[in-house]
């Protein structure tokens, strides 16, 4: 028994806040509500930070910054460096030294929280919570807690699609666990995780393949940019099955083949990597014993100030139906306790939240598409285009192309969307998203004085 527990068990244990999920949403509600002198209780029975820290955005951004110099080197290599390396092979990585980099940057973060935690003197419960009632919940050792609200921020999980031999198909979670490139890599999906591991494997020696079963990557980003991405990804080798359904996945010794739903089989893989979606972690934890309302997927459904139907209960993060972002899930959580223990108005605008898929090159996205604008705007629309060899792969005589577009309304031409794809696509959005977000125009864009050379320049130059 530990110190924390062996005070809840000798005292009735009574917080104002329990918030259930140590992950980047339950974190920063933990921590805004002690800043505000309120007593915190939090239960995460895994690793400090979730999904982001541990197999979300910070191993995977390492991933793709190993996979980024990959490409550079080869780049540097046809510019007349001398790097030990036959020409157009690639830059092999060692990925058990990078990983060691890796974790201990995890491990930092970790300790970062474990620290922050005791400072701001919240009880941390390092196990399950189940729901007993509004305010109480039993932890995994049967202690019981009391608070007048609960934050549930429990997140989600992979899912592989439930087909024969889903079994033999690893998940994003698998995958940071890998230490080489397999030599065969087969990805089903064509979403966020889809298209980033694609890039990142093919990058770091892997021959990929991914089989999708729409037309396209990446539902929701511009078609134009998505269709470009899929040119570049082709370029540098990642062989593209688009309209390919799969139907079972059957062992072929220790490698896969893919069955699809035409009833062909493909080559055999070393690995199958399933980044099929993500469900709510939201079974077993007691939701039903309080009567909280959930959509037909499991997430719970929320009002804009993340009020659950329960009085006292909030949600927020990747369990609601809010989009599964780390900052979103922060931001949700800040301002909920700013709300309730700040006494300060705010809650988080939904629209315009800028999203950028850390694909090779990275592409981004603020405010509308082509699509949207059109189905709320009608004809009313004016769109710009920029499409460009950046300057360093026209030194290299590499053929990967950047494509810039600007979505804007009526007559005063005000921008709603703006779409990146390109090097740096994922540095440049954060300024142009605050741009939108204050309604500028597209002569406020050319107002503004070009810095030149860039990639960047191009938003503010387009005609
Ligand atoms: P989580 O971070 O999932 O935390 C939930 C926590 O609750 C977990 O630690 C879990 O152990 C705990 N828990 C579950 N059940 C219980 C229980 N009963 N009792 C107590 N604790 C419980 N987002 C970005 O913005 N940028 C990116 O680049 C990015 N990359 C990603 C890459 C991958 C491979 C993945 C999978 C996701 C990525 N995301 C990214 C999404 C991001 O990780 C999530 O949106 C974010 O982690 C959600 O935070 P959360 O607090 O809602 O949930
Ligand atoms: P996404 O929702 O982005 O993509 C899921 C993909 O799986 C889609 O292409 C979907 O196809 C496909 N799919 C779903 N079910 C099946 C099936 N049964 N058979 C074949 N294909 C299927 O989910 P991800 O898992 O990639 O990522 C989860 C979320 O995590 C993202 O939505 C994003 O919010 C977050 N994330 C954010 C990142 C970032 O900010 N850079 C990086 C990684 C994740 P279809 O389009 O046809 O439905």
């Amino acid at each position: 028994m530990n110190a924390d527990e062996a005070q809840l068990k000798s005292e009735p244990a009574h917080f104002d806040l329990i918030v259930i999920g140590g992950g980047s949403g339950g974190l920063a509600g933990a921590f805004r509500a002690a800043e505000y002198g309120a007593r915190v209780a939090l239960l995460e029975p895994h690793l400090l930070g979730g999904t982001c820290v541990n197999v979300g955005c910070v191993p995977k951004k390492a991933m793709w910054l190993a996979a980024d110099i990959a490409g550079k080197l080869r780049m540097a290599q046809s510019l007349g460096f001398a790097i030990d390396s036959p020409p157009n092979k690639p830059c092999e990585l060692d990925w058990p030294t990078f990983i060691v980099h890796r974790q201990r940057y995890i491990a930092n973060i970790h300790d970062s929280y474990r620290r922050r935690l005791d400072a701001a003197g919240i009880v941390v419960q390092p196990m399950r919570a189940h729901l007993i009632d509004a305010n109480t919940i039993e932890c995994e050792n049967g202690v019981r807690l009391r608070a007048q609200r609960l934050l549930i921020a429990t997140g989600g999980h992979a899912v592989k699609p439930s087909i024969p031999g889903a079994e033999l198909g690893e998940t994003s979670d698998d995958f940071f666990n890998w230490c080489a490139a397999p030599k065969r890599v087969a990805i089903v999906g064509a979403g966020y995780i889809a298209v980033e591991l694609a890039g990142v494997l093919q990058a770091l020696g892997s021959r990929v393949e991914v089989f999708a079963r729409g037309q396209r990557f990446l539902q929701g980003f511009d078609e134009e940019l998505t269709r470009q991405l899929a040119d570049d990804y082709t370029q540098s080798g990642v062989h593209l099955h688009f309209g390919h359904a799969i139907a079972a996945l059957e062992a072929d010794g220790a490698r896969v083949r893919l069955r699809a739903i035409d009833g062909s089989l493909s080559d055999a893989f070393d690995k199958v990597l399933f980044a099929t979606g993500r469900r709510p972690n939201t079974a077993n934890i007691g939701l039903e014993r309080v009567g909280l309302a959930l959509d037909p997927n499991g997430h719970i459904l929320v009002d804009e100030l993340h009020a659950t139907n329960v009085a006292g209960v909030n949600a927020i993060g990747d369990v609601t139906t809010d989009l599964p972002l780390t900052p979103v899930a922060i931001a949700a959580a800040r301002r909920l306790m700013d709300r309730v223990y700040g006494q300060r108005e705010g809650r988080l605008d939904p629209n315009d939240i800028p999203t950028v898929v850390f694909s090779h090159p990275p592409i981004g996205k603020v405010g509308l598409t082509q699509d949207e604008a059109r189905a709320r705007h009608g004809d009313n629309l004016h769109i710009y285009r920029a499409g460009f060899r950046p300057m360093l792969y026209a030194l290299a005589e590499s053929p990967q192309r950047s494509l810039f577009k600007l979505i804007c309304v009526g007559e005063e031409r005000r921008v709603v969307g703006i779409h990146l794809l390109g090097d740096a696509a994922d540095e440049m959005l954060q300024g142009f998203a605050v741009a939108l977000k204050r309604g500028i125009t597209l002569d406020d864009l050319r107002d503004t004085v070009a810095i030149h050379p860039t990639s960047a320049e191009e938003v503010v130059l387009m005609r």
